[in-house]
């Protein structure tokens, strides 16, 4: 054990030490996963260590093979994960399994909490979004010795720990680069020296693995089963257990669901299975396979800002590991999407800058979006139940795309879903077209906060009263993503929040709005009274049960969206609104008889204003005076009373 040096304990940041509680408090039931994690984490180092030696062939010396093994020893009660990988020099050591690798965000500490939370209410799914990793092999062991070697160095060093709150590292030897971990297995957990148990772990959880795994077997001579076979080698041996070939190269009917899932729990770390998954072959001018898979829920750091997040989608060359979250291969609006791209044709130096220029790289780009388009177009039909958590996941991010890839938006159009007033729950385009009532040549759509707030707001009851239904749009990106949409199947997809919509369906005359139209000396005397704040009065066509409401002017900013890029942008001019005025409403009628008896009465000029913020009120706006409008409302009850 690492005791035997005075080597000083280092004290593991504060984050591991939650997440290694929440590992063994919350994770008990599924021990085995240590194994996968352990298992996982050096076939990434053989990735690594053969990529690196791309640049750096002196890494790998002539007759290097890149190996995983598992060696029990049954008299110590040890189990090894062996590995010749990339290896980890001290400072490695001490960062890699001192911290948690990807941490080091408030967004981490933040989600944590909220794990720690929901473990606590027996919701355990969470958890696994963090890929607990190495700190799974706490489950099985009292303590955990890391014996590495970075390649390349001569030096090696010992990490041990028993899991609680400190390290230590000391100088050791190792044969050649690389690293072991040694898990000093709890009294209750030595099933796992088992062959029989080993090899099935190994088949169930990291069978695709593309290096050999081999364990260490010490068969004495035909006592297993009585017979005795001649060729089975005796003594200890290593045997390999695993195909070790990259499961995206078999043929897709020699592929399990789980074979499937794992990969994925693999490269994404997710604890969850996918949502779905799209494996495909691109065979032509170039070639390439690609496995991508959808995940159910949102990984804690998947809307990072891209190139943040470690994960995405792998490179591969020709089977070689490549790069981490090559964000190159997808776009944006799929940031979502795990899994691999390899690649026959680019080369195996291929560098960052040269993907982002790459024919090669927009024909896999293209083939990576109609792709994934396809899966959840299948998810989309064949479970809707599924599909809505897939959106409200990742809707959000998803509709981007109308705008960063406005070409395929045909495509994106009908994936896309929305509450709407005519439905419960998510509604899609198509089904929206199909209950269009009779005479509706438009499809409507209003911004705002929430569907709660847009189904009371005065701008519907007009579109309300001829049961024309309207999406409600309540994400930020909402609105600019519509912009990119524009029509669908034929129809044109305009805002019941602007002016103009509908205007003169109903036979009013537009010339209401003209000087000496319907109201216009009121109509004036608002204006005049909320010069600050609107831009123009109208006679509306859209009201039957509110006074009023503010319109947008063509393409403005609806007033949820302004008072939220106001809240990082101070400098934003006004954008003044259009006060629409309901003519046939008692309010409006009994202030055109105070104007026609009195014009400039100071109580008219109070009502205007306090017309002003009933409008704001019920589009859910806050008041620039609250107190002001109380005292008024608090004086015109007295008045009544
Ligand atoms: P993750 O794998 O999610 O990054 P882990 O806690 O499993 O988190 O591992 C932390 C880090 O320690 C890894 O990112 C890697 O840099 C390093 N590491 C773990 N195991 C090995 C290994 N066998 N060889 C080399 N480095 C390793």
């Amino acid at each position: 054990m690492a005791t035997e040096s005075a080597a000083k304990p280092q004290k593991f940041k504060a984050e591991v030490s939650q997440v290694l509680s929440l590992v063994i408090n919350s994770l008990y039931s599924n021990k085995d996963i240590f194994l996968r994690e352990l298992v996982s984490n050096a076939a990434d180092a053989l990735d690594k260590r053969r990529f690196e030696s791309i640049a750096k062939p002196k890494l790998t010396p002539e007759g290097h093979e890149p190996r995983i093994r598992l060696i029990p020893d049954r008299e110590a009660g040890t189990l090894t994960i062996w590995d010749n990988g990339i290896g980890m020099g001290k400072g490695a050591l001490a960062k890699d399994l001192g911290t948690v690798a990807r941490s080091g965000t408030k967004e981490f500490a933040k989600k944590l909490e909220e794990a720690t939370q929901q473990a606590e209410q027996g919701e355990l799914s969470l958890i696994g979004q963090f890929g607990v990793g190495f700190y799974s092999g706490y489950l099985v062991a009292d303590s955990i010795d890391v014996v590495s070697r970075g390649a390349g160095s001569a030096d090696a060093h010992r990490w041990s720990s028993d899991g609680q709150e400190s390290f230590t590292i000391e100088a050791t030897e190792r044969e050649e680069p690389g690293t072991s971990v040694v898990l000093h297995l709890k009294d209750e957990q030595k099933k796992y020296l088992e062959e029989y148990e080993l090899r099935n772990l190994v088949r169930t959880y990291s069978d695709f693995i593309d290096y050999p795994i081999e364990l260490l077997v010490d068969r004495k001579g035909g006592d297993d089963d009585g017979d005795d076979d001649g060729d089975e080698p005796q003594g200890p041996h290593f045997e390999s257990i695993n195909r070790a070939s990259a499961l995206w190269t078999r043929p897709k009917s020699e592929i399990s669901d789980e074979q499937y899932e794992e990969l994925y729990k693999h490269l994404s770390h997710d604890w969850e299975p996918p949502l779905c998954r799209a494996h495909f072959s691109v065979e032509g001018t170039q070639m390439f396979t690609g496995l991508l898979f959808v995940p159910k829920r949102a990984p804690f750091d998947m809307l990072a800002p891209q190139g943040e997040s470690e994960h995405g989608v792998r490179l591969y060359v020709r089977r070689i590991f490549i790069m981490d979250n090559c964000k190159e291969l997808l776009p944006r609006w799929l940031r979502f999407v795990r899994g691999v791209i390899d690649s026959d044709d680019l080369p195996l130096n291929v560098s960052r800058e040269l993907l982002q220029d790459s024919a090669i790289v927009r024909v896999i780009r293209k083939q990576v979006i109609r792709r994934v388009l396809d899966a959840l177009g299948t998810v989309a039909k064949d479970s809707p139940e599924q599909y809505a958590v897939f959106w409200n996941t990742f809707g959000a991010v998803f509709k981007e795309g109308l705008h960063f890839d406005a070409d395929q938006k045909d495509k994106i159009a009908p994936l896309l879903r929305y509450e709407s007033s005519g439905s419960e729950g998510l509604t899609s385009l198509p089904e929206y077209v199909e209950r269009m009532a009779e005479g509706q040549e438009k499809i409507y759509y209003a911004l705002g906060p929430s569907s709660e707030m847009l189904l009371k707001s005065p701008h519907l009851e007009g579109l309300k009263a001829k049961d024309y239904e309207v999406l409600f749009m309540t994400d930020g990106v909402d609105q600019w993503a519509v912009e990119g949409l524009q029509e669908f199947g034929g129809k044109p997809l305009v805002t019941a929040m602007e002016a103009d919509v509908d205007r003169g369906d109903d036979g009013k005359s537009e010339d209401a709005d003209k000087e000496g139209g319907e109201l216009s000396e009121l109509r004036e005397r608002c204006k005049q009274v909320l010069e600050e704040h609107v831009s123009e009065v109208r006679v509306s066509s859209r009201l039957t049960d509110s006074p009023a409401c503010l319109v947008l002017p063509k393409g403005g900013l609806p007033a949820h969206l302004e008072r939220m890029i106001r809240s990082y942008q101070q400098d934003l001019p006004t954008q003044k609104r259009i006060l629409e005025l309901n003519p046939s409403h008692a309010l409006i009628k009994r202030m055109e008889s105070v104007r026609a008896d009195e014009p400039e009465s100071d109580k008219l000029t109070e009502w205007i204003e306090m017309l002003y913020d009933q409008a704001l009120l019920s589009e859910g706006s806050p008041l620039p005076d609250p107190t002001r409008f109380a005292s008024r409302v608090a004086t015109l009850m007295e008045q009544q009373g």
